[in-house]
């Protein structure tokens, strides 16, 4: 009975996007060819361990191309492929949210190319985000767009983060957290499984911690190992196993049974691009691992927010709160 049902068992981004705006929205992902103070020597120098010359970005800034044109393509692109008509413009690469005001300003307008585009994504770093920044998004939300605050956190262990050199602790993470709140800004974090040092109790417990902070939304990535990388020299030396793709599916959906429904899940695993994946190799199936996340979340019977006493979602006749 349950398998004739297509509603998810958890709150999904399509799923809110569709209950606030009436219909399907795409992001559009912009590489607007910004650094990061982690890797320009400001906070650290080579980044996190994990992260390479694209900065978890496209690369399309380096090969000439302008927001306004990335933005123009990727609308076209999904509107070919999905008929969207609504589009969020996600600022992706690097630190979208490390240059003066100004800057910012002039970047994030020349991605509202037209009144289809509905809202803002900015992604960026905790030590990235100050009162100016949060004024400067909180001016987007008054002029009717939707604007997410994506902040990376990957662990609320800071012995974890000094290991993988984020540059920023647990303590950063939840000042800027207040910071965007306060602005009432809508912010999605981002956590990694298979952070090395960390087993599952670890990451659990990154979960847990995080459970009760003003959070709106949440990424999942499992950690892939990508060329070029120091993850890639401690891989090649023997001295990092990745995780088993049972083993991260478990940590997902346990996750999701103690986060609250109306935290918003917008990623549920990583999205490495293929020629530079060393490993696991299993991240480069994508399809199969959002496939066992649903049967483990029905097989187990498990929902978001389950562990935190909130109804099935399939009873409540939901999506979203
Ligand atoms: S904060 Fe992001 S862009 Fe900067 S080094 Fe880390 S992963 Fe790379």
């Amino acid at each position: 009975m349950r398998k004739l049902l297509s509603q998810k068992r958890y709150h999904a981004l399509s799923d809110f996007l569709r209950a606030r705006f009436g219909e399907r929205v795409q992001k559009v992902t912009i590489d607007a060819g910004f650094t990061c103070p982690n890797r320009d020597g400001t906070r650290g120098r080579g980044g996190c361990i994990y992260c390479n010359a694209y900065g978890s970005g496209t690369g399309a800034a380096r090969e000439g191309l302008s927001i306004r044109e990335q933005m123009l393509a990727g609308m076209e692109r999904l509107a070919r492929r999905y008929k969207a008509r609504k589009f969020i413009a996600y600022f992706q690469a690097f630190s979208n949210t490390y240059a003066p005001p100004e800057v910012l300003r002039a970047r994030y307008d020349e991605a509202l190319v037209d009144d289809r585009v509905v809202g803002l994504a900015v992604g960026t770093r905790p030590d990235c985000v100050d009162e100016e920044v949060c004024a400067l998004l909180a001016s987007y939300r008054e002029r009717g767009l939707m604007v997410w605050l994506e902040m990376g956190l990957q662990s609320a262990h800071n012995e974890t983060l000094a290991r993988i050199n984020r540059g920023h602790t647990f303590e950063d993470f939840r000042r800027a957290l207040e910071l965007a709140k306060k602005h009432d800004l809508l912010v999605c974090t981002h956590v990694i499984f298979g952070l090395p040092g960390e087993g599952p109790q670890e990451m659990l417990a990154t979960i847990e911690r995080i459970s009760d902070l003003p959070l709106d939304g949440i990424k999942f990535h499992e950690l892939y190992v990508v060329r070029g990388t120091r993850m890639e020299e401690l891989y090649r030396r023997g001295e990092y196993k990745p995780l088993l793709q049972t083993e991260y599916v478990d940590l997902v959906c346990e996750s999701l049974a103690m986060l609250p429904w109306r935290v918003v899940v917008q990623r549920l695993t990583g999205d490495p691009r293929p020629e530079e994946l060393v490993a696991p190799e299993w991240a480069r199936d994508k399809r199969t691992t959002l496939k066992m996340i649903e049967e483990t979340l029905l097989s187990r019977d498990l929902w978001q927010g389950k562990y935190r006493g909130e109804p099935d979602p399939l009873l409540r006749g939901l999506p979203g709160p």
